[in-house]
Parts: structure tokens; C-alpha cells; sequence
């Protein structure tokens, strides 16, 4: 349906993953073009004449990074986010499809699982408050170019991603690459501290699931709805890691040092989107993190 497709954000953990099953589409970094500059960007697109977008591009950390960021956070992301619709806009892109978060949710509400009308519905949580923010004013930048200016702005709302190529840098990764890590360096008999409690429940999307809905939704998402993209199992940190001892065969003892909780929970449902593909086979976390610990095993000497 698109002939030619850019992806901003093309050199990230997502993009490089989406590359392999859409090798053909132009997949962009910050040394093409840096999105906080919107003369370069203009220029940019003008040059490359895409007739669709996807827009990843986006300033991201573990929950370390982004609440100890939070002003970096805030005004990266939302000048990466206005400057990347606005200035489709003006070239005449007339498909733009761009990735916000779970951490957009409200931190705490009164149902779960959350569906997609409850985006803005109370303050995300404190400690990807202005990530949280930023992701919420680019679902709003599309959905009202969408209605004012003719084109199909829209957005698709993830959960927590994992997978092969993650970064495992611990000073920058999400939980199951830092857990992985961690639990693999350490010597049996010994202890492993993990941050917050271990009760917090989290929905963590296998990576290379994300890249095969993708270009689906380019095609078939054509409604203002941030459509959630989110597995079934929604399990406690605590139960991850145990899943994870089992595949690992590591013998460790495992600490929480209660600092970093993050979020309870922001468990969020894929009806619309399941509805919207006719079904979706999720991966299941233990064939995940089996895959993710054999590359990382790999590929370890190179990340570090
Ligand atoms: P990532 O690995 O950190 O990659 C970020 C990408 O954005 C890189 O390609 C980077 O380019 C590019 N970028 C950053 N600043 C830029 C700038 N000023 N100009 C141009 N490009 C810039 O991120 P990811 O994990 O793939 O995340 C992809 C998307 O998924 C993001 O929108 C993120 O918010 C969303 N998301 C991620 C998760 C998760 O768990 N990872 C969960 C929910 C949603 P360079 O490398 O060339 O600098």
C-alpha cells in the first residue's frame, strides 16, 4: 500500500528488529538527521519524499534514567515529537504511525486491565512522569492533525519490550536485560539485589511481536484510538525472575532493596488490537527470555 516508508528511530533496539522482517523500508538515525532540528528535518524529508511514517524515534531509559532525567526527558521527547508531525505535515506526509508507551496510563485506576480511553485519565507515574507526558502530547499533536488536516495520524501504545539486541548496559537497560545480566554474572551461592519490591506486575512484550503487528497497523489502523499492543500474561517481577532461575539453572538468592517500586501496575488490554488482526499469537514470556538469554550468552562480550 506504501511505496516507500521511513522509520525514524531505525538504529534502535525496535527499529533494528523491525528491519529484519521490512528490510526494504529506510530506516533513519540521529546522524542522518537529528529530529530536534526541524530545518534538518525538513530538508530531510523533502529529500526522501516518504508517503508513510513510522515515528520511534524517542529519547528512552530504564526507570533509573527516566525519573533522574526528567526535564531531559520531557523537552527531548516532545520537540522529537512535535517537529516529527508537524514537519510530515508540511511536506504532505499523509501516513504518519507513531509509538507511545503504557507508562502514558494513569499510575494508579480503578479497573484493570486499562483500555485505550483511559490513556489520559489521572497522572502517569512519578517516576516516568514527564516521559509519560511527552508520549501523551504526541497521541494528542496526531489525533488533532488527524481531524483538522486530512491525513492518518495515529499512534499504537506498547508495554514493557525485551528481547535479542536489547541493550544489557546496566546503567541504561529495562528490567529483563539488567535481570539477565545480573543473574548470569553472578556466582551461584551469592546474592543478587533487584530494585523496588518484586510485587509490581508488568506485561513485557516480546520484541520481534512487535515488529510482525507493525506493519499491520501502518496498513489497518485507522482510527485515532492508541491502540495497545500488550501480551496476556501480566506477571510480578518476582514471578519473572523465578521463570528466569529455571531457564538460567542459576542458584542465586534474590534481594529487593525497595527503592525504584516504579508503577504497581498498568496491566493494559488487547481486545481492540487482537480484534483489529484477526487474533495474535503472543510469545510466551518463558520461549522470550529462553531466546534473549541464548543471544545475550552470545553476544555478550560485544554489548559490553
Ligand atoms: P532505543 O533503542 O533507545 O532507540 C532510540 C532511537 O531513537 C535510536 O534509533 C536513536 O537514534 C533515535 N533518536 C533518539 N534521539 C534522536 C534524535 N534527536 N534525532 C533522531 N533520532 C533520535 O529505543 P527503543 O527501545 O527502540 O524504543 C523505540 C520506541 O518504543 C520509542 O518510541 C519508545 O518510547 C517506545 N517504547 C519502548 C519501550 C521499551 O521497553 N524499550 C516500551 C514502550 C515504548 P541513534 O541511535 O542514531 O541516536
Amino acid at each position: 500500500m506504501y511505496n516507500k516508508v521511513l522509520v525514524t528511530g531505525g538504529t534502535g533496539f525496535v527499529g533494528r528488529r523491525l528491519k529484519k522482517i521490512k528490510p526494504e523500508w529506510t530506516y533513519m538515525s540521529s546522524s542522518d538527521c537529528d529530529l530536534t532540528n526541524k530545518e534538518r528535518l525538513q530538508e530531510y524529508l523533502s529529500d526522501l519524499k516518504p508517503d508513510a511514517v513510522v515515528h520511534l524515534a524517542a529519547r528512552v531509559g530504564g526507570i533509573k534514567e527516566a525519573s533522574e532525567n526528567q526535564s531531559e526527558f520531557y523537552y527531548l521527547n516532545t520537540l522529537i515529537n512535535m517537529n516529527v508531525v508537524h514537519e510530515c505535515y508540511k511536506v504532505g506526509v499523509k501516513r504518519l504511525l507513531s509509538c507511545l508507551s503504557t507508562c502514558c496510563f494513569p499510575d494508579v485506576f480503578d479497573r484493570y486491565p486499562m483500555i485505550e480511553d483511559d490513556l489520559m485519565k489521572g497522572e502517569p507515574a512519578i517516576t516516568n512522569y514527564c516521559y509519560g507526558y511527552s508520549k501523551r502530547n504526541l497521541f494528542l499533536q496526531s489525533k488533532w492533525y488527524a481531524k483538522e488536516k486530512n491525513v492518518c495520524y495515529n499512534a499504537f501504545t506498547p508495554s514493557n519490550i525485551y528481547g535479542p539486541e536489547n541493550t544489557f548496559d546496566l546503567d541504561k537497560s529495562h528490567f529483563i536485560s539488567s535481570m539477565i545480566r545480573k543473574i548470569v554474572e553472578a556466582d551461584d551461592g551469592s546474592e543478587v539485589v533487584f530494585w523496588g519490591t518484586g510485587n509490581a506486575l508488568r506485561q513485557h512484550l516480546y520484541v520481534d511481536d512487535l515488529a510482525q503487528i507493525m506493519p499491520t497497523l501502518l496498513e489497518k489502523h485507522v482510527s485515532e484510538m492508541p491502540l495497545i499492543v500488550a501480551p496476556d500474561e501480566n506477571l510480578s517481577i518476582k514471578q519473572i525472575i523465578d521463570k528466569f532461575l529455571k531457564i538460567s539453572q542459576k542458584d542465586v538468592k534474590v534481594v529487593f532493596s525497595g527503592v525504584l517500586e516504579g508503577q504497581h501496575r498498568k496491566d493494559a488490554s488487547n481486545k481492540n488490537l487482537k480484534d483489529l488482526m484477526g487474533g495474535f499469537n503472543f510469545t510466551n514470556l518463558d520461549d522470550g527470555l529462553k531466546t534473549t538469554y541464548d543471544w545475550y550468552c552470545q553476544n555478550k562480550e560485544k554489548d559490553e
